[in-house]
C-alpha cells in the first residue's frame, strides 16, 4: 500500500520507495512487531491500541486515502471472479 501511494503521489519508481515512506513503512512494521494482535488483527484504524504515533498516524492515513480507492478497483473484480468460478 505505501508502495502505491509513493509512486502515485512522490512519483517514485514502481517498487522504490521515497526516504519519507521508507521511514513510514520502516516505522509502520517496528509497530505491527510490538502490536500484540500481530496477523490476527484488525486493521490499525479499528485496532483499540492505536499504537501509531499522531504524525505517523496522519502519515498513514494518506497513504490509506490514495490506496484505498485503487484496492477497491481492484477487489471487485477478484470477487466477480471468485463467483464465477464457484457457479
Ligand atoms: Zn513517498
Amino acid at each position: 500500500m505505501i508502495s502505491l501511494s509513493c509512486h502515485g503521489q512522490h512519483s517514485t519508481k514502481k517498487g522504490e520507495l521515497c526516504p519519507a515512506c521508507e521511514e513510514l513503512l520502516t516505522y509502520a512494521k517496528a509497530r505491527l512487531d510490538k502490536c500484540p494482535y500481530q496477523k490476527g488483527k484488525p486493521t490499525c484504524a479499528r485496532c483499540p491500541i492505536h499504537c501509531y504515533k499522531p504524525a505517523m498516524r496522519e502519515r498513514i492515513r494518506e497513504v490509506m486515502r490514495y490506496a484505498g480507492p485503487h484496492m477497491l478497483r481492484r477487489y471487485p473484480i477478484l470477487a466477480i471472479r471468485h463467483v464465477l468460478r464457484r457457479h
